[in-house]
């Protein structure tokens, strides 16, 4: 629209005050509730009302009559919705006299005020004035509000900020994949710490001041990086920054989530953890592969192949994860599948148990390398395929895939 009118827009505060309502339709029963809820003392005006607002009698006042000038008087405010257009004038007119501003349903041009598009998130209210274009100010009012809810838009007011440490599960990769209340602690965060896994585009997104820590990037092998990434979130949330701790997937699956927690409830840190969509069930959702199938597969088992079977320190009974009959996930098994697979044919899975390695799940360069428990060492050679992937063993492979071979896209349904 050209030519807006030029508003001064205010935030009245209503509490304890007069408010006149004229009319009783629906456009009033629409209007009432935020004015009560904003503690005016609110009287309605009209003949005739509709069934809510008679209920609401009590907590308003029914004036049951036509208007009269004189019904403003005393008040702040007024809004008038009658369908009578001269009934509109006067309380137009009533009200200029009186100085009071004025709200008009049916012409906002005679209006003294306008009432703008209003949503609220936790402590902040949206307020949006279309200029006169209710549905755009509607839409943008949400758009904001989404972006409230989403962490898209954050105020950075101090009051989202949770001392402490945060543990984030960032899910596969794909940025649309993690939660909402994971992407409001990283926007509101002071310090990021970020595993190679995390989604990575989420922290292009960042507020410019918000520091990050690349774990990827700390010198030293392993342990002492655990140690390292440890005493950095403890000296972090002690120094009274909010930190986030932001890994692939879920937290608590294969993420030494709980190594931090621990570390974090000695030093006496606030901990707190939001959880993630964990890889071994979303990335092969993602390549079109159900964990479980009605009639198929009645378990999945997700197993960490960091280990060959065998070793010392492992944890897993191979020969009872080869009598099984679901899913079997495997996660960090690239280097050892050759050995896990050998390991489970000898313990009895068959041959042609089909298999799906699921390469880069979410990431614009994955893709699904097909085949069978036997041939499975031969396959990841020839599809050179490289961390970080997902194996999943089962006839859930064949009745969502179907034969072996590699395609980059997941099946449409
Ligand atoms: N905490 C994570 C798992 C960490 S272990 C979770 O809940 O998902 C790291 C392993 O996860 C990798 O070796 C790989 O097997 C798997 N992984 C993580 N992201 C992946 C991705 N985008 N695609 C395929 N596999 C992935």
């Amino acid at each position: 629209m050209s030519d807006p009118t030029p508003i001064y827009p205010a935030g009245l505060i209503l509490a304890g005050r007069r408010v006149v309502v004229v009319g009783g339709g629906q456009v009033a029963q629409r209007r009432i509730p935020p004015l009560l809820a904003a503690g005016a003392l609110v009287t309605v005006v009209s003949p005739h009302v509709t069934p809510a607002i008679e209920g609401l009698v009590g907590e308003l006042a029914w004036v049951e009559r036509a208007f009269e000038p004189a019904d403003l008087d005393g008040a702040w405010y007024v809004v008038v919705a009658t369908r009578d257009r001269a009934v509109n004038d006067a309380v137009s007119a009533a009200a200029e006299e009186r100085r009071i501003f004025c709200v008009r349903s049916d012409d906002a041009t005679a209006a003294t005020a306008w009432t703008p598009a209003v949503g609220r998130h936790e402590s902040v209210t949206v307020a949006v004035f279309g200029n006169r274009d209710p549905r755009r100010s509607m839409a943008v009012r949400d758009a904001v509000v989404d972006g409230l809810q989403s962490g898209a838009i954050t105020g950075r007011s101090g009051r989202e900020r949770v001392a402490g440490v945060t543990l984030v599960g960032g899910g596969p990769g794909d940025p649309e994949l993690v939660t909402v209340a994971g992407r409001k602690a990283l926007m509101a965060a002071d310090v990021v710490v970020a595993d190679r896994l995390a989604p990575r585009e989420l922290l292009a997104e960042l507020p410019p001041d918000v520091e990050v820590i690349d774990v990827a990037k700390l010198p030293r092998g392993r342990a002492a990086g655990q140690d390292e990434i440890n005493r950095t979130m403890v000296e972090r949330a002690r120094a009274g920054q909010a930190v986030v701790r932001f890994k692939g997937g879920d937290s608590y699956v294969f993420g030494r989530g709980f190594e931090e927690v621990l570390a974090c409830q000695e030093a006496g840190v606030p901990v707190r953890v939001i959880p993630g969509l964990t890889t071994p069930v979303t990335v092969p959702g993602l390549a079109g592969i159900p964990v479980t199938h009605r009639g198929v597969a009645h378990e999945f088992t997700v197993v960490s192949g960091h280990l060959p079977p065998g070793h010392a320190d492992s944890l897993v009974d191979w020969d009872a994860l080869a009598r099984l009959r679901g899913t079997v996930v495997l996660l960090m098994a690239v280097e050892n599948a050759p050995a896990i697979a050998d390991a489970l044919l000898a313990g009895g899975r068959a041959a042609e148990t089909p298999v799906a390695v699921v390469c880069d799940g979410s990431m614009p360069t994955q893709r699904t390398v097909v085949t069978t428990l036997t041939d499975l060492a031969g396959a990841l050679v020839r599809a050179d395929v490289r961390p970080p992937a997902i194996i999943v063993i089962g006839d859930v492979v064949g009745v969502a895939l179907g034969q072996a071979g590699t395609s980059s896209a997941a099946p449409t349904a």
